[in-house]
């Protein structure tokens, strides 16, 4: 078995380029401090919390990029 000469697949360099993340929620729950929100990239799969304080602001970043690999 070799695997000298393995490229990779286009896809794989794809996934590990910049791109404007597609952040998906997956799930949410309100909390005292604001609504959390859990999201993932559905291009890269990284997942990310963020919080939504209220309703008519735009969530913030509560984590830095969680990246499962
Ligand atoms: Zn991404």
């Amino acid at each position: 078995m070799t695997t000298s000469h393995v490229r990779l697949p286009s896809h794989v360099r794809a996934e590990r380029s910049p791109h404007e993340h597609a952040w998906s929620t997956e799930s949410g729950h309100p909390t005292s401090s604001g609504h959390i929100l859990y999201v993932r990239c559905e291009i890269c799969g990284v997942r990310r919390v963020d919080l939504q304080q209220r309703y008519d602001t735009p969530p913030a970043p509560l984590s830095k990029l969680l990246v499962s690999r």
